[in-house]
């Protein structure tokens, strides 16, 4: 399998490459993000056959029909490493899908659960994998990478579990002092290990991450250092994704009883199953994208929005307008707190039929001088025809949702995808088992549970007393010259 850029022919242009060269890579040099040539398809053999195994041996397999540069049995090695129970919350499905039941009925909503990693968020899915594949290629090229990045919580927290005590790998996470929730801190700054160093900043989210672009823009220092970056836009951790969309289609066969056989039925006639996406940056749900792509029988694909509506307006006007950070509010589901989505790119490239120029036009020209593009009517009817519908959820709707979770179902359920099941709600046909992906788990956010219910959040056993340990954790000012000191210092001078 090849990959090239979204955004092919309008720029820098460059021979396509294969997996492991843009798996540590961030942008292609044009400026648009890396997809494959196409789409592998599934067939109903594959899905039967792939309905009994494990999830590292799924992921194995679809992942598989994207990776020609890593040796099968590595590659066996790397998922069987990297999905086992222990690492996932004990639970042996490792994204386990459980049927939302109401006085003892189905109800057709189900949850699946992607958040039981060792941050208790569905980043985890994807970046543990990530920490085994970059510690692989790494080891194989004989590199180094310091991975250099600014979080105001879940992604900063998943690299670092991800990477910790991986060869060949530094994380430098900067995060805005005192403003993460007091459990983000806890679990971010007690890691010990050599290679992770968490450094607070006295300021503002978007200070540090002006910090980490002053560094990535300085060429000389960020070829010396091998600085690199684990952002949302890297292939592999969307690729990781498919695997959950997969698997969740195939465990909700079995729970709604469809025939143990379906090796006979062409793809079109076997059941179809709905997801309901908690969405932000457009990772999550473009996975679900790329599922449906490969033939996997869904029917729709919910995005679920917050108070930041940006892909909502955009997929119920046709319209997609950024937002300054004057606009940008601070919610109670603050992993989707976004003015931009940043992997929605490789949505439309495929909308526009991968016309790279098309695509370079929309997001380069047009984003850079009006901050906003329109989609024609006819293109429009493209996104509908990929099975996109969206929703939104305020502050309001997620305590509601919450308690509702709580009194009908008996289930507590974080404010994120919260988010998701009050826009699942209104779209859920009868008939069409509707997934809603738990993107993460209550614990993290026990305020808002706290105002919702009237009670903390029970909390994995493993994370008990998390507060108590003791931290590492380096203060520093709003100070490019401080921070590039303190990587030389840390990489040995
Ligand atoms: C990152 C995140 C999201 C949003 O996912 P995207 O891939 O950015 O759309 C939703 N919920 C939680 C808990 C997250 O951490």
């Amino acid at each position: 399998m090849l990959y090239s850029s979204t955004r092919q022919g309008s720029g820098a242009t460059e021979a396509p490459r294969h997996f492991c060269d843009i798996l540590l890579e961030g942008l292609a040099p044009d400026g648009g993000l890396y997809l494959p040539q196409h789409y592998p398809q599934l067939d109903a053999a594959m899905l039967q056959r792939w309905r009994g195994l494990a999830y590292a041996d799924l992921a194995f397999e679809v992942l598989s029909l994207y990776i020609d540069d890593i040796p099968p049995d590595d590659l066996r090695r790397l998922v069987r490493q990297t999905y086992r129970a222990e690492v996932f919350g004990g639970n042996p499905a490792i994204a386990p899908v459980t049927p939302l039941r109401e006085a003892g009925k189905d109800t057709g909503l189900f949850l699946q659960g992607l958040s039981n990693g060792p941050t208790l968020a569905f980043k985890d899915m994807a970046m543990q994998l990530l920490g085994h594949l970059f510690e692989y290629e790494l080891a194989r090229r004989g590199q180094q990478l310091n991975i250099l990045g600014a979080t105001s919580g879940d992604t900063g927290s998943a690299a670092e579990y991800a990477m910790r005590g991986k060869q060949g790998v530094r994380v430098f996470m900067l995060s805005p002092e005192g403003r993460m929730s007091p459990f983000q801190q806890a679990q971010m700054f007690s890691l010990m290990d050599d290679n992770i160093h968490n450094i607070a900043v006295t300021g503002v989210f978007d200070d540090c991450q002006d910090m980490v672009k002053a560094v990535s823009n300085d060429l000389d220092f960020k070829r010396r250092y091998a600085i690199g970056t684990v952002n949302s836009i890297n292939w592999a951790r969307l690729l990781a994704q498919v695997v959950y969309y997969v698997s969740g289609y195939l465990q909700t066969l079995a729970h709604t009883g469809a025939p143990a056989d379906l090796s006979g039925t062409p793809l079109s006639g076997w059941p179809r199953v709905s997801f309901t996406v908690p969405s932000g940056n457009f990772g999550n749900v473009c996975a679900g994208h790329v599922a449906r792509s490969m033939g996997l029988p869904i029917a729709q694909l919910v995005v679920a929005t917050n108070e930041n509506d940006v892909l909502d307006e955009f997929f119920r006007t046709g319209v997609y307008r950024v937002r300054g950070s004057a606009d940008t509010w601070e919610t109670s589901s603050p992993s989707m707190d976004i003015s931009k989505a940043s992997n929605f790119e490789r949505f439309i490239a495929d909308v526009l039929g991968r016309d790279g120029v098309a695509t370079a036009a929309l997001f380069g020209q047009a984003l850079a001088a009006s901050g906003e593009f329109r989609l024609s009517d006819a293109q429009m009817a493209r996104v509908r025809e990929a099975g996109f519908v969206s929703g939104k959820s305020t502050h309001v709707d997620r305590l509601a949702t919450i308690r509702d979770a709580d009194a009908r179902h008996g289930v507590v359920i974080d404010t994120h995808t919260a988010d998701g099941l009050k826009v699942a709600r209104e779209h859920h046909q009868d008939g069409t088992p509707m997934l809603v992906l738990e993107t993460a788990l209550p614990a993290k956010f026990a305020a808002t549970i706290v105002e919702a219910l009237g009670r903390e959040p029970g909390r994995p056993q493993a994370l008990d007393g998390i507060e108590a340990l003791p931290r590492r954790c380096t203060v520093m000012g709003t100070d490019v010259a401080a921070l590039k000191a303190a990587v030389a210092a840390a990489c040995g001078g």
